[in-house]
C-alpha cells in the first residue's frame, strides 16, 4: 500500500499498464528483417506528411499571426529536409530490426542526453525543437494505420514516472481507469484535466513505476490518496464495498441540483464552474452550474499541431456561450508557460518556468496572439454573455496595457462593423501576492477579480505546487495565505466589485466554508465538485463561517486552523443527521 497525494477523486480496480517514462504511446517492436523496407517507407511517408503540414502552418501563421511568430516553422522544415535528421532513425530500423517510433524514440533520447550534458541555450532550445517535430511525425504515423501498441487489457490504470497536462487531456476515457504518477502536486494542471475529465489519480507516489508491472492488479483511492499494488483478498474486498459507497454518495448528491446555493441564515453564495474543454459544458449543465466562472482556454490549444486560429477560437467561445446563456461564461486569455506548453509556441527555455514568460506575459510578448484571441472573444460575446478575465496579473501597468489593446481591437470590430456586446465585463485574476498586497488599487480598474490560489498559495509560500518534495508547505490554510484572501475580499467590496475563488481550494468542503466566511462571493470549481460543495454552502450558517474565518486571521498556524475548522464542520453537518434538501 502506498500514500502519495490526492489529485481526482474515485475508486478504480484494475491492471497496471507501467511506462517507464512520459512517451505514453510509443512501445519497442521488433519486426522482421523482410519489414525492414516497409517500415522506412512508413517513416518517410509520415515524414513527408509533417512537411507537408508544416508549410500550410507557417502560411497560415505568417498570414493570420506574423511574420516573426512563424519563423520558428522555417526552422522546422529545414530540419524535415536535413537527412541527418531521419536518417539515424533508418539507420537503428535496419540494424536493431525495430519498429520507426520507437526508433525516432532513441534517436531522441540520444539528442537529449547530449543537450543535457551542454549548457548551450542555442543547442537545447534546437533539441526541444526536435522533440515537437518527432513528435507530430509519430501522431502521423498513427494516422496512418499503425499497429495499435499492447495493452495488458481493455482498461488499465496508467503508472508513470511522470506525465504532462497534455498527455492527460489525450487520454481515452473508455480505456484509462485511472492513473498514478510518482511526481507531481494536488494543483498541477495534470491533476485538475484528471478532476475534470472524471479520471480518478494519484500523483507524488515515490518509486511506484519500480514497485509495480504491468499486468499487476492496482488499486487507486484518488480521494484518500492511496494505491495498494496486488491487494490481498480482504483489501481488495473492503476496496470493492468503499468503490459502491462512493458511487452511491455520488448519487446521493444529485438531490443537490435544483436547488439553490443559499446559507441556512439565506446568504447566497454563488457557484459556478471551471472547465478546460467545450466538451464538459454538458456536465456544467447537468450538474445545473449557475456559469462558466473559469474556461482555461489553453487547452483549445494543447493537442492540436498549430496554432487555432481566429474562427477555430471563435466557433469554440460562440458555443460554450450559447449552450450557457442566460448564464455567463468568464474566458481566461491564455496561460501557457509554467507547466503547460505548445510544441508549435515557441518560448526559449527557462531556469523557472512558473515565475518566468507565462499568461498574461506572454501573451504581452506575442500580440498577435493576444489580439486574434481577444477579437475571438469580443465576436462571441454577442452571442451570449461573456465575461473576459486576464490570468497572472502582477502589476497595474499590465492592466493599462491589456485594456488599450481591447479596446484597440473593439475600435477595430466597430469600424467593420462586427457586433460584441459593448459592456463586456473585464476581470482579473489575483494569484500573485502583489496582486493582492495591491489589490486596492486594482480593483478600481478591474470589473471583477477571480483569485486562483492555485498560484497564489505557490507564489505566497515559495513552493512549486507541482513538486511533491514541497508539498508540506503548500498548505492553502497557512495564515499568510488567508490574510491575503482576506485583503483581496475586502479591497473587492470596498470598490464594489465582486470576488470569486476558481482555484481548487473552493471544492475542498472545509476551505470552501472558509472562504465564504472570509466574503468570497462565488466559487468556481469542476463540473464534478458542484453538488457536494452546495451540501456545504446549504448547510452552514454564514455568521459561523465569519467568526470561523475571524478565528482563523488570528492564528499563527495552519494546523490549529484545520483543527478547528474540521471540528467546527463536524458539529455542523453531524447532530442534525440530514442533509439540507428542503426546497426552503
Ligand atoms: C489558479 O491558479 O488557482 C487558477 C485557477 O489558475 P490555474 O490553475 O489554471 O493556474
Ligand atoms: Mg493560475
Amino acid at each position: 500500500m502506498y500514500k502519495g497525494i490526492p489529485a481526482s477523486p474515485g475508486i478504480v480496480i484494475g491492471p497496471a499498464h507501467v511506462i517507464s517514462n512520459k512517451a505514453l504511446a510509443i512501445s519497442r517492436e521488433t519486426i522482421p528483417a523482410s519489414k525492414v523496407e516497409a517500415e522506412i517507407a512508413r517513416l518517410k511517408a509520415a515524414v513527408d506528411r509533417t512537411k507537408i503540414e508544416t508549410i500550410a502552418t507557417k502560411e497560415k501563421i505568417e498570414h493570420e499571426v506574423g511574420k516573426t511568430e512563424a519563423e520558428i516553422f522555417s526552422a522546422y522544415i529545414l530540419l524535415l529536409q536535413d537527412p541527418m535528421f531521419t536518417g539515424k532513425a533508418e539507420e537503428i530500423i535496419r540494424t536493431q530490426l525495430i519498429n520507426c517510433e520507437y526508433a525516432l524514440h532513441m534517436v531522441l533520447q540520444n539528442y537529449a542526453e547530449f543537450t543535457n550534458r551542454i549548457s548551450d541555450s542555442y543547442l537545447k532550445e534546437r533539441s526541444r525543437d526536435i522533440g515537437s517535430l518527432a513528435d507530430k511525425i509519430i501522431r502521423n504515423l498513427e494516422s496512418a494505420g499503425r499497429k495499435e501498441v499492447k495493452l495488458p487489457a481493455d482498461k488499465y490504470i496508467i503508472i508513470a514516472n511522470d506525465l504532462s497536462p497534455a498527455d492527460t487531456a489525450d487520454m481515452d476515457k473508455n480505456s484509462v481507469m485511472g492513473f498514478v504518477t510518482e511526481v507531481g502536486g494536488a494543483t498541477s494542471h495534470t491533476a485538475i484535466v484528471a478532476r475534470s475529465m472524471e479520471i480518478p489519480a494519484v500523483v507524488g507516489v515515490r518509486d511506484i513505476t519500480s514497485q509495480a508491472k504491468t499486468g499487476d492488479l492496482v488499486i487507486i483511492d484518488g480521494e484518500k490518496g492511496i494505491v495498494v499494488v496486488n491487494p490481498n483478498p480482504k483489501i481488495l474486498g473492503s476496496y470493492k464495498e468503499e468503490r459502491k459507497k462512493f458511487i452511491l454518495k455520488m448519487r446521493m448528491l444529485k438531490r443537490f441540483k435544483k436547488l439553490e446555493a443559499i446559507t441556512v441564515d439565506k446568504h447566497k453564495v454563488e457557484l459556478s464552474a471551471n472547465i478546460e474543454f467545450p466538451e464538459e459544458i454538458g456536465a456544467v449543465l447537468e450538474n445545473n452550474a449557475e456559469g462558466v466562472g473559469l474556461f482555461r482556454t489553453e487547452f483549445i490549444f494543447i493537442n492540436k499541431s498549430n496554432l487555432p486560429g481566429e474562427e477555430e477560437q471563435f466557433d469554440a467561445y460562440k458555443m460554450i456561450a450559447m449552450k450557457m446563456s442566460p448564464k455567463s461564461v468568464t474566458i481566461r486569455t491564455l496561460d501557457i508557460g509554467g507547466d503547460k506548453f505548445l510544441p508549435y509556441f515557441k518560448i526559449a527555455p527557462e531556469q523557472n518556468p512558473f515565475l518566468g514568460l507565462r499568461a498574461i506575459r506572454l501573451s504581452m510578448a506575442n500580440l498577435n496572439i493576444f489580439k486574434l484571441q481577444i477579437r475571438a472573444i469580443l465576436r462571441a460575446s454577442a452571442f451570449g454573455k461573456i465575461k473576459m478575465m486576464f490570468p497572472m496579473v502582477t502589476i497595474s501597468e499590465e492592466i493599462d496595457e491589456a485594456l488599450k489593446i481591447v479596446d484597440e481591437v473593439k475600435a477595430e470590430l466597430k469600424r467593420k462593423e462586427v457586433k460584441f456586446d459593448e459592456s463586456i465585463k473585464i476581470g482579473i485574476m489575483i494569484e500573485v501576492p502583489s496582486a493582492a498586497i495591491m489589490a486596492d488599487e486594482l480593483a478600481k480598474k478591474a470589473d471583477f477579480f477571480s483569485i486562483g490560489t492555485n498560484d497564489l498559495i505557490q507564489y505566497t509560500v515559495a513552493a512549486d505546487r507541482g513538486n511533491e518534495t514541497v508539498s508540506y508547505l503548500y498548505n492553502p490554510l497557512n495564515p499568510a495565505v488567508l490574510r491575503l484572501i482576506r485583503m483581496v475580499a475586502n479591497s473587492a467590496h470596498k470598490a464594489g466589485i465582486r470576488v470569486s475563488v476558481c482555484g481548487e481550494m473552493a471544492s475542498a468542503p472545509h476551505l470552501a466554508y472558509l472562504l465564504i466566511g472570509l466574503g468570497i462571493d462565488e466559487l468556481s470549481v469542476s463540473p464534478s465538485s458542484i453538488l457536494s460543495t452546495k451540501k456545504i454552502v446549504r448547510n452552514i450558517s454564514f455568521r459561523d463561517a465569519l467568526e470561523e474565518a475571524e478565528f482563523a486571521l488570528k492564528q499563527e498556524k495552519a494546523a490549529v486552523i484545520y483543527d478547528h475548522v474540521m471540528a467546527s464542520l463536524d458539529k455542523i453537518l453531524m447532530p442534525r443527521k440530514k442533509e439540507n434538501v428542503d426546497e426552503s
